[in-house]
């Protein structure tokens, strides 16, 4: 069975220690209200729900599923009473503008909420996901009588958000969509069309289900640039903002898939469906990014609680399995035979999942932080590095988040492959993490495409430059310098090789993200080292840094090599022969 506690402990140590987040605020007045009582408090109330209303009910969901019937879906038993739950909370509305109520929470204590409601039940966090990321964008591109009729319910959960991009032709190349939007007389507009895979498009958890839709007007410029937004309501909100008449927009049915069952992820049909322009007409895409922005760290962040969960199902079981002796004779001898803990391999798996998660979340925060203070604090630098940092956030942390499952899994034995356990599970929701909001590849290409190579490595060059010049243990000093040289060897030599081969960025972008995740990943490790004190909680994290330096970080010198080949070795092949 699966049974989840948040890192309290270590979520304490980045804020408080590491990130020292009094100090990194003291220029936002926005966050004066966030002592660290209270931010503990809220620790501890997240942490709470997570385990005991959220957890409980996501191996029944798994089973279940959602279902459709005529239009209708109805999500698994228990999530309307736990969402009800978030919502009632304010959960949904911890980032939110305070002028509609939301409670103007710092992005930083934001993410590690995030991180417990993904680790404790992925399925019913999808469909609050929606719901914040749809507030953002409203927030940032809406009108204010949109602001004012949409942000407070959206907050309270009373409604909720999905996000309709993807069309059956229309994947990652959402230039090629085919909605079409027609202005009416009375100014608003007419939506027509069908989108594929929207998760939380349609369910019974909420009154009222406000779709962020991209169509195309008639005459609109071909591509991305003639692309607009539209709030596209399921229920048309009556003046005082009650739900009023059915709009033309309903669920043709729902996708069986490999995982994240409990989450519906709907054909939407729009039939002439009324919708209310978002931003200008032709840049729905930019207003888009703003949600899809936010949407890409949270998807990292799934992975992130993935992580711990998986970490924390394989710790338990390893410490009761009773298998085979250890290498050096028996160390449980009264016992038929030792823990698994005793076996080395074993012991690697779950390091590895510890290195990665805990470096995962010391990221995610690092994300966080960048982005409340371009935000908050008006701090160009780091709008830009939250820029840069985004689609390493998506692709990284979903990538470990996954692998730290399947080693979790292999950590079980047979016993992972059966469904009591729950890690099969967490290896199925895990995975679409590495597919939706942008895949992997697509998050990898942004990376070395819009982010490096587009202003010559400036941003980069700078982050660099910034992680070298603090202080870390001597114990890592060396081999960290040696990192911080090889990322910046690397980047030139794609700069300089990328202007004659217009195929190096997408062949080498994949290693290269991964190559720049260790990289940053060993910086936190060393710098978590150099502030945790040597007690017990400090002694483990530098035990654990070891491991990532001893057996995870030398991974560098292959992905190193690999960039270094020019893009024949993926090229020369017809597409023929394949
Ligand atoms: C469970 C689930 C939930 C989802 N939820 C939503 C949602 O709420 N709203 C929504 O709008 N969509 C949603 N999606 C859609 C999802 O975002 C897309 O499936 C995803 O972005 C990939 O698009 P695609 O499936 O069309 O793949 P394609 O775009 O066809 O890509 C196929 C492969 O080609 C690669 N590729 C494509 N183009 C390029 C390129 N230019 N350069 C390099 N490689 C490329 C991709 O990386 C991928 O490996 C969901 C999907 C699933 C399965």
């Amino acid at each position: 069975m699966l049974e989840y506690q948040a890192p309290e402990r270590d979520l304490e140590f980045l804020l408080f220690d590491l990130f020292e987040v009094q100090k990194a605020w003291q220029d936002i007045p926005a966050f004066a209200d966030f002592t660290d009582d209270l931010i503990r408090a809220v620790i501890s109330e997240g942490g709470k729900l997570a385990r005991e209303v959220m957890t409980p009910i996501s191996q029944q969901a798994d089973a279940e599923g959602s279902r459709w019937e005529d239009g209708v879906v109805t999500a698994p038993s228990g999530f309307r009473e736990a969402y009800d739950q978030l919502a009632g909370g304010g959960w949904l509305g911890l980032s939110g503008n305070p002028e509609y109520g939301g409670q103007g929470m710092p992005k930083l204590l934001g993410c590690l909420l995030e991180e417990m409601f993904w680790g404790s039940n992925t399925n019913l966090y999808l469909y609050a996901t929606l719901t914040v990321g749809a507030s953002i964008c409203i927030d940032a591109h809406g009108t204010e009588e949109q602001k004012s009729l949409y942000l407070p319910m959206l907050y309270s959960g009373q409604w909720s958000g999905a996000m309709d991009l993807t069309e059956p032709q229309a994947g990652t190349d959402l230039g090629i969509i085919r909605t079409k939007a027609e202005q009416a007389a009375d100014g608003t507009y007419r939506i027509s069309g069908t989108k594929i895979f929207i998760t939380a498009g349609e369910h019974d958890l909420t009154e009222n289900i406000v779709h962020l839709v991209l169509a195309k007007l008639p005459g609109a410029p071909d591509g991305t640039r003639g692309i607009s937004l539209f709030i596209v309501p399921k229920y048309l909100p009556n003046a005082d903002g009650s739900p009023g008449e059915r709009n033309g927009v309903a669920s043709g049915s729902i996708e069986e898939k490999m995982g994240v069952k409990g989450s519906a992820t709907n054909v939407m049909n729009y039939d002439g469906a009324v919708g209310y322009l978002v931003g200008e007409e032709n840049s729905g895409l930019a207003c888009m990014f703003t949600m899809m922005n936010y949407e890409r760290l949270s998807v990292g962040l799934q992975g992130l609680g993935a992580g711990e969960l998986a970490y924390q199902q394989a710790v338990r079981y390893a410490r009761d399995r009773l298998q085979g002796r250890a290498p050096g004779g028996p160390q449980n001898p009264d016992g038929t035979a030792d823990s698994l803990l005793v076996h080395p391999d074993v012991r690697r798996m779950l390091l590895t999942i510890r290195a990665y998660t805990e470096a995962g979340r010391a990221f995610a925060m690092l994300v966080g932080l960048t982005l409340d203070r371009g935000k908050y604090a008006d701090d160009r630098d780091s709008q830009a590095l939250s820029e840069l940092l985004t689609p390493i956030a998506k692709a990284y942390l979903s990538d470990k988040g996954f692998e730290s499952a399947v080693l979790a899994q292999q950590v079980f034995g047979g016993h992972g492959y059966i469904k009591e356990t729950g890690v099969e599970q967490i290896v199925r929701d895990t995975r679409i993490a590495q597919i939706y909001e942008g895949t992997n590849g697509v998050q990898a290409l942004d990376l070395v495409g819009r982010k490096v190579l587009r202003d010559g490595g400036r941003v980069l060059k700078r982050f660099v430059e910034y992680m070298s010049g603090e202080t870390v243990p001597d114990r890592y000093r060396d081999a960290l310098s040696a990192e911080f040289d090889r990322l910046g060897k690397v980047t030139e030599s794609v700069l300089a090789r990328s202007g004659d081969d217009v195929d190096l960025p997408g062949a080498v972008s994949t290693d290269y993200l991964e190559l720049a995740g260790l990289t940053i990943y060993a910086w936190l490790w060393a710098r978590m080292v150099e502030v945790a004190g040597d007690d017990a909680f400090g002694q483990a994290k530098q035990q654990t840094a070891d491991f990532f330096f001893a057996r995870l970080l030398p991974k560098t010198l292959a992905l190193e090599q690999s960039i270094y080949a020019d893009s024949s070795a993926v090229m020369a092949m017809n597409d023929t022969t394949f």
